[in-house]
């Protein structure tokens, strides 16, 4: 008994202590929330920003970023994401390791749990957690990722300028960048498990009509071919169950993307894949004050400059909100 008081004594200073208020709290280290990070420094919000897992978002397992204006001779990158985070540094941003792990938006201040051990209360929430892409599970898709593995075309397309490429997925996305590799590829394989594609038909009419690209029905990748650059793909044909191989020097996955918002489930609006809902022209969610950019909101465009617009967004949408109640 004596020992649960003093054990419980010591929780509850913990919990005491380990709460901290901030007036605008980013949660989220890609474009999306180090852009709001810079913003929101410049309007003197004091932004405290936690980085979460991959800090520097999906960026960081890129390697060449050649359509982000204002690098003239491209940049790698993870360097683009510490350019992003010395910026938002010099401007004043607090900015943190950790997590956020729960989060309670029923009342004011906002409290988010960071590392399951400390709870930050905040004025303004930004949402910028990002989303992650789909891939396959294999592990010869692991080893050679960023070595012409890619689950992003128009980020990585260019570099296969002229040479063979394979993609596999059948919705939009896959449709999207299939058509946009055949601009600047010489052929494009494109791998399709069921004898049907998902995506819209007109997307579909498209892809069928475009000379270049060779569609391969009812196949599954089996495994990505290649020591230190990618070579080929072995695939089967899983109706006459027959293996062959499919010479390549990149493989796009375009299986889908999962928005990093399962925090925020039931508690935020979100469509039936999880991204999150923002007010048309806006960064605003549907809790007043709680405010969402970069790919945690967006599944069309994903583009590393249209989510920092969108953080930019989030951040005078907060200096906006916080102004009107007096902060
Ligand atoms: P989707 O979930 O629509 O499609 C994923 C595709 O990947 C499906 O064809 C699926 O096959 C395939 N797939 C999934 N897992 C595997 C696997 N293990 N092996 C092989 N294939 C696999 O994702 P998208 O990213 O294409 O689209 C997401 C949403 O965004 C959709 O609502 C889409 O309409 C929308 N979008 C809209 C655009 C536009 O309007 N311009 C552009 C891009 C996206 P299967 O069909 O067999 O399940």
């Amino acid at each position: 008994m004596h020992f649960f008081h003093i054990f419980a004594g010591i929780t509850t200073y913990r919990i005491m202590a380990e709460t901290e208020k901030v007036h605008c709290l980013i949660v989220g280290s890609g474009p999306a929330g180090y852009t709001a990070a810079i913003y929101a420094s410049r309007a003197g919000l004091n932004p405290v920003l936690y980085q979460g897992l991959q800090p520097g978002g999906q960026l960081t397992i890129t390697t060449e970023v050649e359509n982000y204006p204002g690098y003239p001779d491209g940049i790698m990158g993870p360097q683009m994401m510490i350019d992003f985070e010395k910026q938002a540094q010099r401007m004043g941003a607090d900015i943190r390791w950790g997590l956020a792990t729960k989060v309670d938006l029923s009342q004011r201040p906002f409290k988010v749990e960071i590392d399951e051990e400390k709870w930050i209360e905040t004025d303004a929430l930004i949402i910028a957690t990002g989303a992650s892409a789909k891939w396959l599970g294999l592990p010869s898709e692991q080893r050679l990722n960023g070595h012409g593995v890619s689950a992003c075309a128009v980020c990585d397309g260019f570099f296969f300028k002229g040479q063979d490429v394979a993609i596999v997925g059948a919705g939009d996305t896959a449709c999207e960048e299939a058509l946009y590799l055949s601009k600047i590829c010489s052929n494009v394989h494109m791998l399709i498990r069921r004898d049907e594609m998902r995506a819209s038909k007109v997307m579909q009419d498209r892809v069928l009509k475009t000379a270049n690209i060779n569609v391969h029905w009812n196949t599954d990748t089996v495994e990505v071919l290649g020591e230190n650059k990618v070579d080929g793909i072995k695939v089967l044909n899983n109706k006459t169950n027959e293996e062959s191989i499919i010479p390549v020097k990149a493989f796009f996955v375009a299986i889908g993307h999962e928005p990093n918002s399962v925090l925020f489930k039931g508690i935020l609006d979100m469509d039936e894949a999880g991204y999150l809902i923002t007010k048309a022209g806006s960064s605003k969610t549907n809790i007043e004050g709680v405010f969402a950019c970069g790919d945690v909101q967006d599944k069309i465009y994903r583009q590393a400059v249209t989510a920092a617009g969108s953080g930019c967004m989030a951040a005078l949408d907060a200096e906006r909100y916080l102004g009107a109640l007096g902060h």
